[in-house]
């Protein structure tokens, strides 16, 4: 073969591949050109999931008559003329090529007007060329329309996906930069059905409200943190509202969306024995830094940034959302109003919500957390004095402030959970089986296991292939003794079945969370008082006290403020 230079059509095709992958990097470009332009308002239409029409239409600054032909060129830019520029650039585009590249591979047409003008300009692309350019009536600002996408080069039609991901996909870039640029009025039509609408009014909350609905945005911790030229603002989710994976974590660094699994899983670790393992928050973060700290300028789409220092915006986020946490996850409080009161049919009220599992009845119980100021101990527990047991299956205790209601089963996971992770640290105590203990797999779980084995190995136990579906038990972690291996081998591996993926480190936690489970008292368990003030004295020790290692409350704290009112001691109710 011999070498050739391509056609120009052919090359832009090629570059246009880069930048223009499905329909929602169109809607990408195109809003981030509205918002380069300073605009208030941006109306977007989608028809046939972005195959059929997408168009964008803003009350920017517009594009002078004179120059709007230049906006189709490749490298043609209003954002910068150096390469030095590249260290301060303070708009999203600057590569001057998406919509070169969007005309090269569907039917482009740009309407635009400057406010100094009295008429507007069109401009009309076809097959990559420009095919006409015409004065008409337009207000002021910019209209981009791009029809049969993909109409060229049918490949890549090939590879979209099914209507349905397509238009989520634009439903939740769209999404995201609404909650990202509160001050614009932003508007979403698929289909001629209304998916997104905010009012622009700055009102951050109000954007989360009208995005997610009143429930989840009521749920979200507002994040504001400021460090050494680090500013980091947005929403997380709190311990009880959370999700099978990190797709609803978004980051934002200087008002565009970047993907850093490396930052998110920031986030996830701020949530460390908060969160049930293998569930995740949903955050969305604003992350303000100096341009001339980050480089934007190493992703054809701009979806990633390198940093000059980056562990210290990895720290700085997860502080930010650890301190959030921290101030609004106490102690479960209970408010007056949960005794003798009708429940609220909670089925109505979370059915769109994914809740974790167990999530506890308390907070259905119409039961509010309560709020508390974070301190180095906020979360710890005042010393307690142990009263008695109820019902096998609560401890009560006395603490400076009222009385403590502490769930034996959950208490005790914690506890188990530390040791655990302090064990960890060092070496986990593993104890020997007297007798190996042979345990008996399906094939798919075999699989799952096999898997599995080394990581369990380094968390104590001692298990070996033996033959077709079965494995050899010699040891188990120390917690576990008394405990018959194969069960707890069995529940572990029911585990592994639904997990998706998760990072070593995670799957470990995830595994020990799963030990403590077993290996804690149950509830109905009878408990000498010896035992019983021995959990309290080890849950006092926790770094973490108030939640299980899945993230259900421990303890309930009925303050003698709550018990006096109860009472009618004080102030009429
Ligand atoms: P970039 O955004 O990287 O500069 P584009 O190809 O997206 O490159 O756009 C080229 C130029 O067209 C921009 O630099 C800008 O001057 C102009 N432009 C594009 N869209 C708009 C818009 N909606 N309003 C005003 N100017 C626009
Ligand atoms: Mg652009």
């Amino acid at each position: 073969m011999s070498i050739r230079i391509l056609p120009p059509e052919v090359a832009s095709q090629i570059a246009a591949g880069e930048v223009v992958e499905r329909p929602a990097s169109v809607v990408k470009e195109l809003v981030e050109n509205s918002l380069d332009a300073g605009a208030h308002q941006i109306s977007i239409t989608v028809k046939d999931a972005g195959r059929g029409l997408i168009e964008v239409a803003d009350d920017g600054l517009g594009i002078s008559a004179e120059e709007l032909h230049l906006t189709v060129s490749r490298h043609a830019t209003s954002k910068l003329s150096t390469a030095e520029d590249l260290f301060h650039i303070s708009t999203l585009g600057f590569r001057g090529e998406a919509l070169a590249s969007i005309g090269s591979v569907s039917h482009l047409t740009i309407t635009s007007r400057t406010k100094e003008s009295d008429q507007g300009t069109r401009l009309r692309v076809e097959g990559g060329h420009l095919a006409s350019i015409e004065p008409v009536g337009a207000p002021t600002g910019t209209v981009v329309k791009v029809a049969d996408l993909f109409y060229n080069v049918p490949a890549r039609l090939k590879f979209l996906k099914k209507d349905v991901t397509e238009r989520r996909h634009i439903e939740e870039f769209v999404t995201r930069y609404a909650l990202a640029y509160p001050n614009v009025r932003f508007q979403l039509r698929q289909e001629d059905r209304d998916t997104v609408q905010t009012s622009g009014n700055g009102d951050r909350r109000e954007v989360l409200a009208s995005l997610y609905g009143l429930e989840i945005a009521g749920k979200m911790l507002e994040i504001l943190a400021e460090y050494e030229q680090l500013r980091i603002t947005g929403f997380t989710s709190g311990i009880t509202y959370t999700r099978s994976n990190r797709r609803e974590i978004t980051l934002f660094i200087n008002g565009r969306w970047v993907h850093d699994a490396a930052l998110v899983t920031a986030v996830v670790k701020a949530y460390h024995t908060y969160l049930m393992v293998g569930r995740f928050p949903q955050a969305v973060l604003f992350l303000e830094l100096p341009p001339e700290l980050i480089d934007v300028n190493v992703h054809p789409t701009k979806a990633e940034v390198r940093f000059r220092e980056r562990d210290r915006v990895f720290s700085g986020i997860q502080r930010a959302v650890r301190r959030a946490l921290l101030a609004h996850t106490p102690v479960q409080g209970i408010e007056a109003e949960s005794f003798g009161m009708a429940q609220p049919d909670f089925s109505q009220r979370y059915a769109n919500q994914t809740w974790s599992e167990n999530e506890p009845a308390f907070q259905q119980a119409n039961l509010t957390w309560e709020p508390q100021a974070e301190s180095s101990v906020g979360t710890r527990v005042p010393l307690l004095r142990l009263v008695g047991q109820v019902a096998a299956t609560y401890l009560v205790a006395e603490g400076p402030d009222g009385l403590y209601l502490v769930d034996q089963h959950a208490a005790h996971e914690r506890v188990l959970f530390e040791q655990y992770l302090e064990q960890r640290q060092t070496s986990i105590i593993s104890q020997s089986l007297l007798e190996p203990v042979v345990v008996e797999f399906s094939p798919a779980n075999t699989r799952l296991l096999a898997d599995q084995l080394e990581v369990l190995n380094q968390l104590g136990f001692q298990v070996e292939a033996f033959g077709m579906n079965t494995f050899l038990v010699r040891a188990v972690p120390s917690l576990l003794l008394g405990i018959d291996p194969s069960a707890a081998l069995r529940v572990l591996v029911e585990d592994f079945e639904e997990d998706e993926a998760p990072l070593q480190s995670e799957e470990e936690a995830k595994i020990i969370a799963r030990i403590c489970k077993r290996a804690a008292v149950k509830a109905g368990q009878v408990l000498s008082a010896e035992e019983q003030r021995a959990l309290l004295n080890d849950l006092e020790s926790c770094q973490s006290p108030r939640t299980c290692p899945h993230g259900r409350p421990t303890m309930i704290h009925l303050s003698v403020d709550l018990l006096e009112r109860q009472f009618g001691r004080r102030g009429a109710r």
